[in-house]
């Protein structure tokens, strides 16, 4: 059999749906495809969003044409494996790329290279993938094809002639780029006699057949019956069915080397088989494993807790609903003297946290107080303990911590260079060390090292919105380096809240502080009598606000007239109050909690 298995990948918007479903098109898929997506558990959000948030392979039939000179006429299967395009889910991104052995790299023709444009063909060279650039969106008019193609060479190193050039809007190129497939991606190594190593790039829970696996085959052949172990941990689990996808999961004889596929073996815990991890035979086991694998760990936390303290079970059980399709959500209960009981829940990122929190409030119908998103600081103590946390309500104090440490990401930024001054003061703020500057004809590269924390809040938007729209972003975590750290405490009437605690570095706790409690004073509702809201160090007070006083006049002056207008500020009311937790005898709204993020 012939086979190519590759994947598209590209900067957010630069056209891989749209010339995924063209490809799907004209290869006779679609009609499958359009039904899959009612009959498969395709999330919502995501077509909303417009980001891919699970990978979904297909397998797609390529005849190729019968050429004049006799050649051609073959027929060809190709597994599309569609990547994650955030960086939240760049361990999953890199992972389906290791079940390729090439890529169809796109670039905007309007547009060029972008951050993810660059950190994706990192990926893919770092998997040693066959690169196909494809210059995309042709068609319009601002379109620089050759401009574009250059970029690819100067930047990334890809030779500009080799470009394709495409349009998923009216089908041009696309032939070119199914011979493209064929002519410069390797077909799949390995013996299929070979013991089995098969490599995890996604799966899913069904509630059925367990977990399923979406396997990559690199060497042996799995059949039903046969005895399979995970590699990482040495469970074993005897094979109840393998398939492929076309697109609907439809069951398969055997998959062997070079196959994609999938597999389900009555597994019940999606922990004991995770992305990245290699499946073998337990009876004849590979001596040479997938290398690199590591559970994809969370790195942002928050609490979640339901307004309503009657809706707690209706949370555990949602959460442990999620994360049956999840492994990478954690989560545990905590108590907070000002929400209650809730759930401390770890996430990949800000995204997968607002995805996770929607899919709640929408799926399983929870109103949620969210707390401030935090990342995991790493502590020894004056006793030489070490400690990690990303909780500030178990923040040690000043006295009992000898050394504190936070994570660090490398970001990389692609700008117009007329927006580059700004851009330098942002991150300057954001407590940034430049690594290098790079020209790209008239756009610039910049590489810095910046604290995970910098970046968790409103900076996207902050870079967006400084650069008008143009720079674009992508980074990686890239370890631990010391800082100096401080928990900024919240007084609401002169009780401390704990649940609006936050970490932050020295340097910006009274800027943050100021801004924390001017933005609650604005949004707690105004009281019969004035609110003192107050941020601490310490015990010390740094910075203070009161929520006014509630005059009678300001609602009476809506009675007058305007009936809509009044029931509108009514139904606000009452959507306003299903976020709001009682602290003492002032109601907080769930903005308050989220203070810290807020851009103005
Ligand atoms: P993705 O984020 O890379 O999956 O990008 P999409 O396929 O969702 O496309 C982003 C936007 O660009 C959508 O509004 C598409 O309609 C549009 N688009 C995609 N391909 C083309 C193209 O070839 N030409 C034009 N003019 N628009 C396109
Ligand atoms: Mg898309």
């Amino acid at each position: 059999m012939l086979v190519r298995n590759f994947s598209i990948i590209a900067h957010v918007d630069h056209g891989k749906s749209t010339l995924a479903d063209r490809i799907l098109e004209k290869l006779g898929a679609m009609g499958e495809r359009d039904k899959r997506d009612q009959t498969l558990d395709t999330l919502e959000l995501e077509r909303e969003r417009g980001i891919t948030i699970k990978s979904t392979p297909v397998r797609l039939t390529y005849h190729r044409p019968l050429r004049e000179d006799g050649t051609g006429g073959e027929v060809y299967t190709f597994n599309l494996i569609d990547t994650p395009g955030h960086v939240d889910f760049n361990y999953e991104v890199s992972r389906s790329l290791a079940a390729c052995e090439g890529v169809l790299l796109l670039v905007d023709a309007s547009q060029g290279v972008e951050a993810q444009t660059i950190v994706n063909a990192y990926l893919a060279i770092d998997n040693n993938l066959e690169i196909v650039p494809v210059v995309n969106k042709i068609d319009l008019p601002a379109a620089d094809p050759q401009g574009a193609a250059q970029e690819l060479e100067d930047v990334i190193g890809i030779p500009a002639e080799d470009a394709v050039f495409a349009s998923g809007k009216t089908g041009e190129g696309v032939e070119q780029i199914l011979e493209a497939i064929v002519e410069r991606i390797p077909p799949p190594p390995g013996d299929p006699q070979a013991p089995l190593k098969a490599l995890i790039f996604d799966s899913f829970y069904d509630a059925y057949q367990g977990v399923i696996l979406f396997v990559r085959v690199l060497e042996g052949t799995v059949r039903a019956k046969d005895r399979m172990m995970t590699y990482s941990n040495g469970k074993s689990f005897e094979v109840d069915k393998v398939g492929t996808f076309t697109p609907g999961l439809i069951v398969a004889e055997e998959l062997s080397a070079g196959s994609v596929g999938w597999i389900a073996a009555g597994i019940k815990d999606i922990h004991d088989a995770q992305v990245g991890d290699t499946i073998t035979s337990k009876d004849q086991p590979t001596t040479d494993p997938f290398p690199g694998f590591k559970p994809a760990q969370p790195v942002v936390f928050s609490g979640l807790y339901p307004t309503d303290t009657e809706d707690y079970r209706k949370l555990r059980e949602a959460l442990e609903r999620l994360k049956l399709n999840d492994a990478a959500f954690v989560f545990e209960p905590e108590t907070s003297e000002a929400l209650g009981f809730g759930f401390r829940c770890g996430f990949l990122g800000l995204l997968h946290a607002e995805i996770i929190q929607e899919r709640l409030e929408r799926e399983y119908d929870l109103d949620l107080i969210a707390t401030a998103p935090a990342v995991v600081y790493r502590l020894t103590l004056t006793n030489g303990e070490t400690f990690e946390t990303q909780n500030p309500a178990e923040f040690p104090t000043r006295d009992r911590i000898e050394t504190m440490e936070e994570p660090y990401i490398k970001l990389s930024i692609m700008l117009p260079e007329e927006f580059v001054g700004p851009v330098m003061q942002l991150l300057q703020e954001r407590r940034g060390a430049m690594i290098t500057m790079n020209y790209v004809g008239k756009r610039v590269e910049l590489l810095y090292e910046v604290p995970f924390a910098e970046i968790l809040y409103d900076f996207h938007d902050r870079l967006k919105s400084i650069s008008r729209g143009y720079a674009s972003m992508d980074y990686e975590q890239i370890g631990y380096r010391e800082g100096d750290l401080v928990k900024v405490d919240i007084m609401v009437q002169g009780e401390t809240v704990d649940a609006l605690a936050v970490i932050v570095h020295r340097d910006k706790a009274y800027s943050l502080g100021r801004k924390i409690v001017d933005k609650m004073a604005e949004v707690i509702p105004r009281q019969l009598f004035p609110v003192p809201v107050q941020a601490t160090i310490g015990g010390k007070i740094i910075a203070r606000a009161t929520v006014k006083a509630y005059r009678k006049d300001v609602l009476a002056k809506c009675y007058g007239g305007d009936i809509s207008r009044k029931k509108k500020l009514l139904e606000k009311q009452k959507k306003g109050r299903a976020r709001m937790k009682n602290i003492g005898t002032v109601e907080v709204p769930q903005e308050a909690f989220l203070a810290v993020l807020s851009t103005d």
